[in-house]
């Protein structure tokens, strides 16, 4: 059963990791998708993306716009539109991280990573829901993290913009609930991707891993299906909401 027949998704930073997979599993459920990038040496992988969605049988368009950035996210979305005709899913996936203790992390660190991923979920949310009262429907899902519920070490600034993501997916929830558009959040564990390519490494990696329940890191495949499920109508009495998907950890 496809879940997504003629909806048009967005993906925020899916030419590789988290991103890439929900992208994927939202064309194989039958989405259109318009997906994000921002580096430069992403574009191939990019492009490569666009062509296997295309070859899944949906309309999809990869655009390099930085999420960061209020401007350009209103030219994406305006592209989007002229495009594809409207926005059913936006997916607030795109991330970055730029671990210090706070006693070294510079102002530039900090604000970087709060553009980045905070920021970033403003911008989007505020041109998706146009389209979307329209419809008086809609589902955005924001990729927030565990170490925003829990805080970690080295990480206050990453903390910070993935716990402001939480806030705000619940205040958008109460506002727009009444036009039928849903917002929720994702809390994934340590997740297989570039972003989390240090931990598996070295002595650390077994630490992490004794507190994770189910004793393995996550899949990217996990957090897509996990998008999925946000991103249908099987979720459609759940808004307001952070669902976790790791593993269990407890750190
Ligand atoms: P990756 O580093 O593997 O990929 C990040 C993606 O975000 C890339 O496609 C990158 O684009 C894109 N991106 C970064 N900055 C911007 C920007 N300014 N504008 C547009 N796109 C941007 O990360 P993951 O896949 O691991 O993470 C995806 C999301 O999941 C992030 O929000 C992350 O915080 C969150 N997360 C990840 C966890 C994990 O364990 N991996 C755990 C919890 C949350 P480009 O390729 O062009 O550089």
């Amino acid at each position: 059963m496809k879940l997504l027949d003629n909806k048009v998704a967005i993906v925020t930073g899916a030419a590789r990791g988290i991103g890439e997979g929900i992208a994927l599993k939202l064309a194989e459920h039958g989405a259109s998708i318009a997906f994000t990038y921002v580096s430069e040496g992403s574009a191939e992988k990019a492009a490569a993306l666009e062509e296997k969605l295309k070859g899944m049988g949906v309309k999809a368009k990869a655009y390099r716009s930085n999420a960061g950035v209020f401007e350009e996210c209103e030219t994406f979305v305006n592209d989007v539109m002229k495009e594809f005709g409207t926005v059913d899913v936006c997916v607030n996936n795109a991330g970055i991280s730029k671990d210090n203790l706070l006693l070294r992390m510079s102002v530039d660190q900090w604000n970087d990573v709060i553009a980045t991923n905070l920021n970033s979920v403003f911008n989007m949310t505020k041109q998706v829901i146009r389209p979307m009262m329209k419809a008086k429907s809609g589902s955005i899902i924001n990729m927030s993290s565990i170490i925003g519920i829990r805080g970690n070490a080295g990480q206050a600034s990453y903390a910070a913009s993935k716990a402001g993501i939480i806030g705000f997916t619940k205040s958008v929830a109460h506002e727009l609930g009444s036009r039928n558009i849903r917002c929720n959040a994702i809390a994934p564990g340590f997740i297989e991707t570039d972003m989390t390519h240090y931990l598996k490494e070295g002595a650390a990696a077994d630490d992490f891993l004794k507190k994770i329940p189910l004793g393995r890191f996550g899949k990217t495949e996990e957090i897509a299906n996990t998008t999925l499920f946000l991103a249908s109508d099987m979720s459609s009495y759940i808004t307001g909401q952070v669902l976790s998907a790791c593993g269990g950890l407890n750190i």
